[in-house]
């Protein structure tokens, strides 16, 4: 019925088939796309004035996470730090382009607090049929996941958009409430 994507195919987002196992590219639907479009509008300039704030992007840095705590905290090269709640929306792994949902992680990697916003967008995707959100394997780009992390912060009403790597193969994508000062 649908032809089954091997590769993907640098654009849009392919589902994994809970039929045939199989992924295959997802239906392009307006009101979902208008969805991510209106998340982008609002967390792109938000997630700016927060790196801006706090020197995020600076050199010499580094971030930590407290899954237990719930925390996220920006480290700067001058050893002032910043942090906030946080979700983790997403893993990404570049070679093979494959999302895995925050909210299918295992329980070792995530708990209810840190997994807000992947549930919020589940919760989304349930009400409006929209498959993305609720297919926890996909293959997207770079470009689809930082979409899906808006997407999810923006529900969840989270200031800040950034992804890190976690090892050699993948980078997760976090959604953060807007940073404190911490020292
Ligand atoms: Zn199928």
């Amino acid at each position: 019925m649908h032809d089954a994507v091997k590769h993907y195919p640098g654009e849009g987002y392919c589902i994994q088939c809970p039929e045939c196992e199989n992924y295959h590219l997802a239906p392009e639907l307006l009101d979902f796309e208008e969805a991510i479009e209106t998340a982008g509008v609002e967390m792109q300039p938000s997630t700016a004035r927060q790196y801006e704030s706090f020197g995020v992007l600076g050199q010499g840095g580094r971030w930590d996470m407290d899954t237990d705590e719930g925390l996220f905290v920006f480290t700067l090269a001058d050893g002032r730090k910043s942090g906030a709640a946080f979700s983790q929306v997403g893993s990404w792994i570049q070679t093979t382009s494959s999302w895995m949902w925050g909210w299918a992680m295992p329980e070792t990697h995530i708990t209810p607090k840190t997994r807000r916003a992947p549930d919020l967008a589940r919760a989304l995707g349930k009400e409006r049929d929209w498959p993305v959100l609720t297919s926890q394997l996909l293959m997207v780009g770079e470009r689809e996941a930082w979409h899906l992390t808006r997407l999810s912060a923006s529900l969840a009403g989270h200031a800040l958009v950034y992804r890190a790597p976690v090892n050699e193969k993948a980078t997760v994508y976090f959604a953060i409430d807007a940073l404190k000062w911490l020292n």
